[in-house]
């Protein structure tokens, strides 16, 4: 299981401090990595969006629901992220079911990494196509599997930061495997859009990649701290999807207030660099912190930081003894992460201090010391 099967109450925003069934915890455990799902300034957009727009979509984008709230930010994404053209999805889910399924079917080949998000893998199954994983981060693997399939259309799907490892997949090298075998290559980089890159435009930005081959997700909800998605590429490509993509075509557009707040967390993503070198500053703070713990963080340089303490009720108990600590850090335990690799998913956000960081790593020590 990925999370509890009971489900903890939030009652106050998503922030560093929240109150959960009462009680005031900081929490180590949201994917608002810049800090932004409570800012003042975006709620203050959502409402001038609502007075603008009202607040229902009211229609789908192909019929009546396409508002000109939705157009700007669409026309703003695709800027943001220098590429020709982006096309709104309600959420990353239903991108990753569009994309895949207006692209491929039966006849067709997925290939994908195996730490790939469900959403990905729900797409190929969907997609009728043949779904073949590769063991993760394995380009040779990779590579053999796409020489040998004899399918006429290719598509390689990845995260772009996986969300149970925080590693960044290797573009590039992906981007030269999709070439030399002809390949679409999706990338999902709901981890790294507003992060990653020096104006935090993604991964793309990160590894100064481009082409025409590259379809590119990303989700509005984690760090531009509002809700939704979009897909980003070559003209032609977003023209089909808008026809094609099923979860586009026959859904409810989403309420346009949001698209509204969303301009606005797009020009602070812009603007304030801060936040991502604040991001990167507690990342090392931590790393540095969670030297000579009995348990070793992976190899991340994201804000997804696991620390991996081995069998499952060894993991259990530590998260419990945080909690007692009032610090609120996921367990993620097998079947989600492989055998013997229970883990603390511990996630920064800008909207942490360094204090509150410290507090973690001085917690850590207490415990690894009885552990
Ligand atoms: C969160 C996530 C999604 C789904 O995005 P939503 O907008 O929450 O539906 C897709 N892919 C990855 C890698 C994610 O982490």
């Amino acid at each position: 299981m990925l999370f509890r099967s009971t489900r903890r109450l939030l009652q106050s925003p998503q922030q560093a401090v929240v109150r959960v069934d009462g009680s005031d915890v900081l929490a180590f455990c949201s994917n608002d990595y810049l800090g932004l799902a409570a800012d003042p300034r975006l709620r203050d957009a959502a409402c001038e969006g609502a007075a603008r727009h009202g607040v229902g979509g009211g229609a789908s984008h192909l019929i009546l629901g396409h508002s000109e709230a939705h157009h700007a930010l669409e026309e703003a994404l695709a800027k943001f992220v220098s590429l020709p053209r982006a096309l709104l999805f309600s959420t990353g889910y239903m991108a990753n079911l569009g994309v895949v399924t207006a692209l491929v079917g039966r006849g067709d080949a997925v290939f994908a990494d195996r730490l790939n998000h469900a959403s990905l893998n729900d797409a190929a199954q969907l997609s009728r196509a043949e779904f073949k994983r590769y063991p993760h981060g394995d380009l040779k693997s990779l590579e053999r599997a796409l020489a040998a399939h004899p399918a006429r259309r290719k598509l390689v799907v990845t995260d772009a930061v996986f969300s149970m490892d925080g590693d960044i997949a290797p573009v590039p090298a992906l981007l030269e495997l999709c070439e030399r075998h002809d390949a679409w290559l999706l990338l999902d980089d709901a981890h790294g859009f507003g992060v990653l890159g020096a104006t935090g435009a993604g991964v793309l930005q990160h590894f100064g990649v481009a082409s025409e081959r590259i379809i590119y997700m990303a989700t509005l909800g984690k760090a531009a701290g509002v809700f939704g998605a979009f897909v980003a590429g070559a003209p032609a490509l977003i023209e089909w999807l808008l026809q094609r993509a099923r979860p586009y075509v026959y859904t409810t557009a989403t309420p346009p207030m949001l698209a509204h707040a969303l301009l606005k967390s797009l020009e602070i993503i812009a603007a304030e660099g801060e936040r991502r070198e604040c991001l990167a500053q507690l990342t090392a703070r931590l790393r540095q912190g969670c030297a000579g713990l009995p348990w070793r963080l992976m190899p991340s340089d994201t804000a997804i930081q696991p620390l991996v303490i081995g069998g499952t009720n060894a993991a259990m108990s530590v998260a419990d003894a945080l909690l007692e600590r009032g610090l609120l850090v996921p367990a993620i335990r097998p079947p989600t992460v492989p055998e013997g690799t229970a883990r603390l998913r511990i996630s920064l956000s800008a909207d942490h201090t360094v204090a509150q960081v410290d507090r973690l790593v001085e917690a850590l020590h207490e415990i690894g010391a009885r552990a």
